[in-house]
């Protein structure tokens, strides 16, 4: 019997040289490392398919019946052997196109096989290529049983002939052989309550199942095992930091918030904005720092719920930061907000890298004495050099685009951490949310201000630009203004560029009735803004653009959004993209032109897009689509560990589960063996939440 912390190099079939290769490809290096390396997928050889159940969809199948006909087809490079294969339900096509002599010396016609592969249809006749094939006997149908585990395995693997079934044969002699016990890592508790299978059972059934159901249950067992250790992790250092850091106390709705909202507030809040504006009041009170998550959709109205929490830090007596990602949306911020707050006679003030020379040093002044008592800006923001008199509350817009170390420095600003709030329209689905940012409170915007109609989307290909064109001169027409986005991609930036400028002129000499501004992240910041205020003003009515403006930028009157090359575009920043149009009253449009060839999963992206505007159901799709480590919104803080069985963008219920079952047994006191336990995959996986905020 194994112990589960055995080194693999004295498992029958393993040796120094293959361990060599276990441990630098795969990281493996103990019984336990191997057996926790999981299948990931399973191939089903439990029974028998028949000919008529076969279809294009079908997975892998095995089969088993006669060969007859067998022909050659084809000249040369192109010569095939295609036999037909009956059973008593149908006949398909068993298809070779190397190893052609060997096929032809060797099958029979007068015995039974079992036959196995994957089929398509090829010509409306279902087929199999390469099929796997065995003589029909007992011990042949003995051998290929159950279901199948495979296995990952590198590219120098491969080379090395170091296969998948070289794994599973070394697991499968290890559990014929000796077989291995791993430690209980789940209290007994939660084992009765959710009816788990051990833990030593659940890692040889997901190797080795020995039916579909224990493989279910296996499979159960282990990641609930996994998210339920994240979940402790995280909790456990959410608690530890509310313990160490207390907060401000806002205590008062004071005259700010009062006299704005009984007097100036331009519109009534949506339900969604109540709701959440109350949950961070009520959190901004407990005495404990706040640390919340605001989601939102684009154009649910973030912005508004920022700055009628930001008076309440100013009812307290604190000042406010409010960060934004780029200079057009901290301008924007700072136009609307001061614009808004300018009969309460508050002072609120813009801070960016263009702000230079005296007036910064006036402005720095202001902060560190506390006379401006609302400060905008860009990254410029967490400078050493911007000190706070006494920061309150602290706004991060368009989270995604920043990362951690820059929250962090958030917190530094005070000698007791603001509270901080951070916004996003990158709609996290709810798993991630859960984990990556599993130690902050969430609230959900999920209505949109009454009027909105959905932004009709469509896809067209470049050739029909002819069209695109009448349309958006019928809509500028109307008096209507438009967007038309670039990709701009850092690796191939200057050809893009070109692409901007080119389009930029094209557009221009096309729509000789308007004036078309151009912005892109490259221009001096002065001509950018020139641009935008035209833009802004309506003077402009096109605007050709790289993503300078996905975020935030709000033009209510600009009804059209058209995306060149928009096959270059993730989900989540299209749906971005198009949230900068359908803010005012008139219908508005979305445009997606991409060139004619497409890969699959492209036209899949862009289908998605036209069918729903709903960001969480696109983001989910995103996750489903790429995979939760490659989403957007996660590119800078990235996943802060790997998951080895469990699946974000599958195991919702089971994360749920796991939250809940960890929530409760923190709060009763973790048992010794598993806050050990949780340490101990704190130190493998190098995880670290208690420096996320
Ligand atoms: P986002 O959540 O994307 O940041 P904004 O805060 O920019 O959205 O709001 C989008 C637009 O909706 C703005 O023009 C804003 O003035 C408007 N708005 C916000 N809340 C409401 C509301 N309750 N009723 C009507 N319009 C609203
Ligand atoms: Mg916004």
């Amino acid at each position: 019997m194994f112990k589960s912390d055995a080194d693999i190099k004295y498992i029958a079939g393993v040796g120094p040289k293959r361990a060599e290769i276990l441990k630098r490809q795969l990281n493996v290096s103990t019984v336990g490392d191997l057996l926790t390396y999981f299948p990931y997928k399973y191939i089903d050889r439990s029974r028998f398919y028949t000919v008529a159940e076969c279809n294009d969809d079908t997975q892998y199948v095995q089969l088993r019946g006669y060969v007859s006909g067998i022909e050659l087809r084809g000249q040369g490079a192109k010569q095939r052997l295609i036999a037909r294969f009956s059973d008593s339900t149908g006949t398909m096509e068993l298809i070779w196109f190397k190893g052609i002599k060997y096929i032809v010396d060797h099958l029979k016609t007068d015995v039974e096989y079992i036959v196995f592969g994957k089929p398509t249809i090829f010509n409306g006749m279902i087929n199999i290529a390469h099929p796997e094939m065995d003589v029909f006997n007992d011990a042949n149908v003995k051998k290929n049983t159950g279901h199948i585990a495979y296995y990952n395995t590198t590219e120098t693997m491969k080379r090395m002939f170091f296969t998948s079934d070289v794994i599973r044969k070394i697991i499968y002699g290890l559990y014929e052989k000796s077989g291995v016990v791993f430690d209980e890592n789940m209290p007994d508790e939660i084992i009765s309550r959710l009816g788990l299978i051990g833990r030593s059972e659940a890692i040889r059934e997901v190797h080795i199942p020995s039916s579909l159901e224990m493989l279910k249950r296996a499979q159960f067992r282990l990641k609930f095992e996994e998210l339920f250790y994240i979940q402790v992790s995280l909790l456990r250092s959410s608690a530890l930091r509310t313990e160490k850091y207390r907060g401000f106390s806002f205590g008062r709705v004071g005259e700010y918030f009062n006299n704005f909202y009984d007097c100036y507030l331009p519109f009534p809040l949506t339900g969604a904005q109540k709701r959440v504006i109350r949950e961070i009041r009520g959190d901004m009170n407990t005495g404990r720092q706040m640390n919340r998550l605001l989601q939102g959709d684009v154009g649910s109205g973030k912005t508004m719920v920022a700055m009628l929490t930001a008076l309440i830090a100013l009812d307290n007596g604190f000042q406010v930061a409010i960060m934004a990602p780029t200079e057009i949306l901290a301008n924007q911020h700072f136009e609307n907000i001061s614009s808004q707050l300018l009969p309460l006679g508050i002072n609120v003030q813009l801070l960016t890298g263009n702000v230079k020379g005296k007036k910064r040093n006036k402005l720095l002044d202001g902060i560190r004495d506390g006379s401006v008592q609302i400060v905008i800006g860009t990254h410029a923001l967490i400078e050493d050099t911007v000190v706070f008199c006494n920061l309150g509350y602290c706004v991060i817009d368009e989270q995604h685009r920043f990362g951690v170390a820059q929250r962090a420095k958030m917190w530094k600003k005070n000698i007791c951490p603001p509270h901080v709030l951070v916004m996003t329209a990158t709609p996290i689905p709810r798993t991630l949310a859960m984990t990556v940012y599993g130690d902050l409170e969430v609230s959900v915007i999920d209505e949109l201000p009454p009027g909105r109609k959905p932004v009709a989307t469509y896809h067209y290909y470049d050739n029909s630009r002819l069209q695109l064109y009448d349309f958006l001169h019928r809509q500028i027409a109307l008096g209507r203004q438009v967007y038309i986005v670039y990709p701009l991609v850092k690796e191939s930036e200057k050809i893009d560029l070109k692409n901007v400028e080119e389009g930029f002129c094209n557009v221009t000499d096309a729509f000789p009735e308007c004036k078309v501004v151009m912005v892109h992240g490259q221009m001096k910041s002065a001509v950018k803004d020139v641009a935008m205020r035209e833009f802004v003003d309506g003077k402009a009515r096109i605007m050709v653009a790289t993503t300078v403006i996905e975020v935030g930028v709000n033009v209510p009157n600009a009804s059209v959004m058209v995306i060149e090359n928009a096959e270059r575009f993730g989900l989540s920043q299209l749906h971005q993209l198009r949230g900068r149009v359908g803010r005012g009253a008139d219908q508005s449009f979305c445009i997606l032109m991409s060139k004619y060839e497409l890969a699959r999963e492209t036209k899949q992206r862009l289908s998605i897009m036209c069918a729903t505007n709903d960001g969480f159901r696109i983001a989910e799709e995103d996750m489903r689509l790429r995979g939760p480590g490659d989403m957007e919104g996660l590119q800078q803080s990235g996943l802060p560990f790997d998951l080895k069985i469990a699946s974000l963008a599958t195991d919702g219920m089971i994360l749920n589960l796991a939250r809940d079952e960890a929530k409760s047994l923190l709060a009763k006191g973790l048992p010794p063996f598993v806050s050990e336990y949780a340490d101990s995959l704190e130190r493998r996986d190098g995880r670290g939440w208690g420096n996320i905020s």
